[in-house]
């Protein structure tokens, strides 16, 4: 019998992404992650491949597996455009870095092996953290004991009051934004580097030493309805960086991509209350930090998995998976936790032909118009 998917997607996607990148001529290097091990006992390994000159002015930048259980995804989109064969334009070079969050790719987890959401992870540590002055709002709402399908009803319920309380763009800073404080928590960001980012810092930003110019694609799952692509751009509306991004892929898209109703609330009370969700710790806004010499271009780019009526199922699922880390302590991969591995796959690399079909099409030909953007720049 055929392994379940969801026993086989990271070794599968690492050796796919490996052969593909030396027969499309990169040069690979390999970093692991040797306080952890997949659930096979297998290396969790990030992979980086080099392609073009090491003196590039112009840098493509593209990542895969910052949200582990998101990794399939990206991953198949870094495949699809190497399978393609790579020519770049004069001057360009083009890194990819796969499974950036190798743990939770190999065991369907957004987060680190230490709870840590890496895309708040990139922090300047040497620096006072932010607070995040609505966290306490869910600090204890968050704390489930049971997190069965019987328990839906308390969540939402607490859902409902907290939105009437402090509205939904409060409310989504609490759960989203990041915390620096509830090392148990929700989005937790970490004391420190975790693996992934040591990797970008000391790996792969050093081989821009010659770059004025870098591009990023950092791919992930999730934000934007159903089959649907949405665009994150570096720097918000009104700033030459979303300027560029939007030249890139069209101002239409850029702008215009379908929000589900979830974010359209949010964005529309952010709006109102002036109150902006600012998630300090990614590194589609670290890199400029990271890069001061260079001029940065690009986004995260979501392939939209969201369904009306899916959110409790989602908020059910991101309890379950604290639960299992905080309260079970036990083998995350054991029988009795199968639905939820596969609620969460569902959520983030649904089993569909046509929406894999939106990856396998769109992806290579979005870091195309990236690379195409650079050149000309
Ligand atoms: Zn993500």
């Amino acid at each position: 019998m055929a392994a379940a998917r969801y026993e086989i997607e990271y070794r599968a996607a690492r050796a796919q992404f490996g052969l593909l990148a030396r027969k499309a001529g990169a040069v690979v290097e390999h970093y692991e992650n040797s306080a952890a091990r997949g659930p096979y006992g297998e290396a969790l390994v990030t992979d980086v491949a080099w392609f073009g000159p090491r003196d590039a002015r112009r840098v493509f930048l593209c990542s895969s597996g910052m949200h582990g259980l998101e990794g399939s995804a990206g991953s198949a989109a870094q495949c699809a455009w190497m399978a393609r064969g790579v020519t770049l334009p004069a001057g360009v070079a083009v890194c990819l870095v796969h499974a950036l969050n190798a743990w939770g790719f190999a065991h369907i987890a957004r987060c680190t092996e230490n709870n840590v959401d890496l895309n708040r992870n990139f922090m300047d540590f040497g620096r006072a953290l932010p607070a995040n002055p609505h966290y306490h709002h869910i600090r204890d709402v968050i704390r489930m004991t049971d997190v069965g399908p019987r328990s839906i009803g308390e969540l939402m319920a607490n859902h409902q009051r907290l939105t009437a309380a402090i509205g939904p763009a409060a409310l989504a800073y609490a759960v989203n934004a990041g915390q620096y404080a509830d090392a148990e928590g929700l989005a937790y960001g970490g004391t420190g580097p975790e693996f992934g980012h040591w990797v970008v810092r000391d790996h792969v930003l050093p081989k821009l030493a010659h770059a004025t110019h870098a591009g990023l694609i950092d791919w992930h799952t999730g934000v934007g309805a159903y089959g649907e692509v949405a665009f994150l751009p570096t720097q918000g509306v009104g700033t030459a960086a979303w300027d560029r991004a939007a030249a890139w892929w069209g101002r239409e898209r850029v702008a215009g991509w379908k929000r589900s109703s979830v974010e359209a609330a949010i964005e529309a009370d952010e709006a109102e209350s002036g109150l902006t969700v600012h998630k300090d710790g990614q590194l589609r806004f670290a890199l400029a930090r990271m890069l001061p010499h260079v001029e940065v271009t690009g986004a995260v780019i979501e392939f939209g998995t969201e369904k009306e009526g899916d959110f409790a199922k989602l908020a059910l699922m991101t309890m379950y998976e604290r639960w299992l880390r905080f309260v079970d302590r036990g083998d995350r991969h054991a029988p009795q936790h199968k639905a939820h591995l596969e609620t969460a796959l569902s959520c983030f690399a649904p089993d569909d032909a046509q929406w894999r079909a939106l990856v396998l099409g769109e992806g290579p030909v979005l870091i195309d118009r990236a690379i195409a953007g650079l050149a000309a720049a």
